[in-house]
């Protein structure tokens, strides 16, 4: 069978030593046993990308429990079961992780059930994945090894770069489906094929089912898979941003707008940006980013939304061109919201808020209130003004030492004497 061959070959090629080590003590389990073991998933997409996956997914035909305590004996490691679902990883000696889920319930009782029925059992499992891409797999088995099991014609969807779901019902059953496509037509440089895509436009009123933590969890994975603004365009396309109560006539200048954030970031060194400040991008065009409050979980994204607003609200800031007096205005605001306020606007100063934000990260903290009381001042509310106008200095370049500030503190605070 040359299929088995190219995959078995394929497997050697592309495959690390150690993984496919791994795949063969699995493949001695599945003889071992009786039970059948398939690799599935990413990986055997992967395999056919010619791209790198350490993701080992396995499902057998029986009981999985059995399977990876078999393993554990024969291989060592470690293992952690969920009885309940019949599933479980295997950390291999090596510290690779191993999932194993049982491809039906039923066959528990019956591990050494009819090969043909076992054959149907795997394709139920593939049958339950998302696209067709994602539900091949590659046989662990003795002779089969290497042989692909591909009941939906995914190597042809790979071929012709289609995400493809299995069935019609595919996003209602699960919404998050319809992030997950938009993912892999990014991060693959694929589309969805037509059907495909008019079903997600007839399911796309389901995202709304979606609990605040998926969608976060999908958006998440999806905003840091490719370009922000490709993927904030393709959502427009896709419906999405409406479920989110995003007016679909701020399409334009959200997705200019991350745009000139993705190159504020590229020009901005040792700053990554977070999804998050993407992800609110429609919403305030649409002038609802209070809205996008409620899927603001981290205290770093809350506080975006609010230095957006309070930056908003006083736009003096944005006229003038002294980097220490900017401190007066920016010095409790996130430089990511000014980065987003300035990628969103034409900014005058936008040069000297620039420089602003990098001297800002490195600036030292050259005087203490300790250094204060130290030279005789006595402690006040005025310590916190004294300490901004020092920053303010040394954010101007006037003051780089210690030195530099306890003269500086003499010459605008007359300690001497006081
Ligand atoms: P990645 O490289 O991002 O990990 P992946 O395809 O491996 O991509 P996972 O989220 O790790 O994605 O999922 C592993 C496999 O599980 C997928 O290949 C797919 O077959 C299946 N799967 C994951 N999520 C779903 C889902 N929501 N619906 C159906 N099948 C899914």
């Amino acid at each position: 069978n040359p299929a088995t061959e190219n995959l078995r070959a394929a497997m050697k090629k592309e495959l690390p030593e150690e993984i496919l080590s791994i795949l063969k003590d699995i493949s001695q389990a599945a003889a071992d046993t009786g039970i059948p073991a398939f690799l599935v998933g990413g990986i055997v997409r992967d395999l056919f990308l010619n791209h790198p996956n350490d993701d080992i997914d396995i499902v057998v035909e029986g009981n999985g429990i059995l399977f990876l305590e078999h393993l554990y004996q024969q291989f060592g490691g470690d293992i952690k079961t969920h009885e309940q679902f019949a599933t479980g990883t295997w950390r291999h000696p090596s510290g690779q992780m191993i999932d194993v889920t049982s491809a039906r319930l039923e066959y528990y009782s019956h591990p050494a059930s009819l090969p043909d029925v076992e054959k149907s059992t795997l394709k139920e499992d593939l049958y339950r994945r998302d696209f067709t891409i994602n539900s091949m797999a590659l046989s662990l088995n003795n002779q089969y090894f290497g042989r692909l099991v591909d009941p939906f014609n995914g190597q042809n969807d790979l071929r012709r770069k289609r995400i493809k779901v299995l069935h019609n019902l595919s996003f209602i059953d699960d919404p998050t489906r319809i992030l997950r496509a938009v993912r892999f037509e990014m991060r693959f440089n694929f589309q969805m094929d037509r059907q495909t895509e008019t079903l997600v436009l007839h399911s796309i009123g389901r995202i709304k089912d979606l609990s605040r933590d998926r969608l976060n969890g999908q958006m998440k994975r999806l905003l840091n898979e490719g370009s922000p603004s490709k993927i904030i365009l393709r959502l427009f396309e896709l419906n999405f941003w409406k479920q989110l109560g995003i007016n679909e006539h701020s399409q334009k200048k959200s997705v200019t707008h991350s745009e000139k954030l993705e190159d504020v970031y590229r020009q901005y060194e040792g700053l990554q940006a977070g999804w998050f400040i993407y992800f609110i991008i429609p919403f305030y065009h649409s002038d609802v980013l209070y809205t996008a409050k409620q899927y603001a979980v981290t205290k770093k994204s809350k506080k975006l939304i609010q230095d957006i607003y309070t930056l908003s609200d006083n736009t003096e800031w944005k006229s003038i061109s002294n980097v220490g007096m900017m401190h007066s205005y920016l010095k409790d605001i996130s430089e990511e919201a000014v980065l987003f306020i300035i990628s969103s606007e034409n900014v005058h100063n936008e040069k000297a808020i620039m420089t602003y934000l990098k001297r800002r990260k490195n600036m030292p903290s050259l005087l203490t209130g300790e250094d204060l009381i130290k030279q005789g001042l006595t402690p006040s509310p005025e310590f916190k003004k004294i300490i901004m106008n020092l920053d303010a200095a040394v954010l101007n370049e006037e003051i780089q030492t210690k030195d530099d500030a306890l003269k500086w503190l003499k010459n605008n605070h007359g300690t001497d004497g006081l």
